[in-house]
């Protein structure tokens, strides 16, 4: 049955107080007083201190619908159907309190009972060795076993380091065969967009002591965490994220100012719902106090706002216009956050600002970024964009390098990432001995994954798998 995402929002926080849940609002993005975290990423992540017993939580059962951040994701958004770098994520916690039992049932009944999703489109998935999870899918909750797949750790197993950590069971929704890649081994678990996740019931239940050694935990712990824009796309019926009802209407708004109709052509397809995706996360970026800038959050903000900018262009705006956007951006959430209206003319400020920097160099930037790439396509050779070259491109148009490394990635080329190491660095120094402290400068590397490339790149790819650049 068709429902609206606020709506859902709401079904979910009422449904766990009535099985004893304290309803707590959204943490900020901005990680209160944890460095280890760039941006929020998960309905837990807030609450690591009462997981970790360092505080006391304010009741053994909370739920809270979460604004989330996940920039890892970003090279997915537009491309997959259920990817955004922001979403909102809907969550169930049990602070020694409830376990397995409880979680699974509670899943089910609401999923089943309370938004009555037909139970043949379900799928489980538990961790390989959970025999006890599955077990309770079949036995207490009465899940088909034909419909209970095992994956590995990689999917199924909850862990940061040392610490509270366990097995975890997600539940999918089989969008049908039209949605998936057609492989003839595609199942649960395949990244195509037909078995969709969109329920992850992670058990703690052990603690590693950080060496791989594990026992059970006295007091388990449960955190849940469900896509709401997942599980509004899943209960109306549209293809992706970005045609939820809330949702759509922000895309609408750029489609409108762009002149550009969605469904017509892919390409611009994809530069609508990116830019939809990234208006929304700078947007409640600025709202909870991260503001541009080189470095740590501010830099991941910088480069939302100027890849959305460049998706702007591709679809033939070359006026600063991702501030007008706000004003809908604002009024799509204001049911639940309305605290955005009183910021709302901050926020367009501080977007058409960084809009209008970006606009004073990009034309020429992209000038010589498309001619140096016209004679790399020509050349034989030559299929890495110097780092002298793409340092230029930074220090002097403005172009993140992530941004320089999207572009150059299209065409197949890449970055000599060596060279433009080493040059950031010179600059780097140069600017903290211009105008920063000693410890800002290592905080600024360590959250930008920079610390341990001062002389050698250690590799772009597992910087970015650890969430730590763009
Ligand atoms: P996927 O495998 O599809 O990337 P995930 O396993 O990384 O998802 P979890 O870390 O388990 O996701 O997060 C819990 C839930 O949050 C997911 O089941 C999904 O509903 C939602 N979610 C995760 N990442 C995103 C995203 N980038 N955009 C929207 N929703 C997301
Ligand atoms: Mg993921
Ligand atoms: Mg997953
Ligand atoms: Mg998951």
């Amino acid at each position: 049955e068709w429902t609206g995402l606020n709506e859902l929002r709401e079904k979910f926080l009422s449904f766990f107080e009535t099985k004893a849940h304290t309803r707590l609002p959204s943490f900020p993005l901005l990680p209160q007083g944890d460095q280890s975290l760039l941006l929020i990423n998960s309905g837990m992540a807030p609450m690591k201190k009462w997981f970790l017993g360092q505080e006391t939580p304010p009741s053994k059962r909370v739920t809270t619908c979460q604004k989330c951040i996940r920039t890892p994701d970003i090279e997915n958004v537009g491309k997959t159907a259920r990817h955004g770098t922001f979403f909102e994520m809907l969550g169930n916690f049990s602070f020694g309190d409830y376990f397995k039992h409880e979680a699974t049932k509670w899943a089910w009944e609401f999923i089943t009972e309370e938004l009555k999703l037909p139970v043949d489109r379900l799928w489980v998935s538990i961790y390989e060795d959970d025999d006890e999870a599955r077990d309770i899918w079949i036995n207490e909750v009465g899940v088909d076993p034909s419909h209970i797949v095992r994956l590995g750790k990689e999917d199924n197993f909850w862990e940061i380091g040392a610490g509270p950590c366990g097995p975890c069971s997600e539940i999918y929704f089989d969008r049908g065969e039209e949605k998936g890649c057609g492989r003839p081994d595609c199942a649960v678990g395949c990244d195509c967009d037909r078995y969709v996740e969109f329920w992850n019931l992670v058990f703690s239940q052990f603690d590693n002591d950080g060496e791989g050694h594990y026992t059970r935990l006295e007091h388990p712990n449960i955190d849940t965490g469900m896509g709401l824009e997942r599980l509004a796309c899943i209960m109306q019926g549209v293809d992706n994220l970005f045609e939820v009802d809330t949702v759509q209407n922000i895309m609408k708004h750029i489609s409108e100012i762009a002149g550009v109709k969605y469904h017509e052509d892919e390409t611009k397809d994809v530069s609508l719902r990116v830019i939809t995706d990234h208006i929304r996360s700078t947007v409640f970026m600025l709202a909870d106090g991260v503001m541009p800038a080189n470095e740590g959050r501010g830099y991941v903000l910088k480069r939302l706002l100027r890849r959305a900018a460049r998706h702007g262009r591709l679809l033939g705006i070359n006026e600063p216009f991702l501030y007008r956007v706000v004003s809908t951006v604002v009024k799509e959430n204001e049911v639940a956050y309305p605290e955005l209206k009183e910021k709302q003319n901050f926020l367009e400020k501080i977007i058409k600002i960084e809009e209008e920097n970006f606009n004073k160099t990009i034309g020429k930037g992209f000038e010589i970024l498309n001619q140096i790439m016209e004679s790399m396509q020509n050349g034989e050779e030559q299929k890495t964009l110097s780092g002298q070259d793409a340092f230029r491109l930074y220090d002097t148009y403005g172009f993140p390098i992530d941004l320089t490394r999207e572009i150059i990635a299209e065409k197949g080329f890449d970055i000599d990432e060596v060279s433009f190491t080493e040059l950031m660095n010179v600059q780097r120094e140069r600017a903290r001995k211009a105008r920063m402290s000693q410890d800002d400068v290592a905080w600024a590397d360590e959250t930008l994954g920079l610390a341990g490339v001062k002389t050698q790149f250690v590799g772009y790819d597992a910087l970015k798998a650890e969430g730590k650049i763009l």
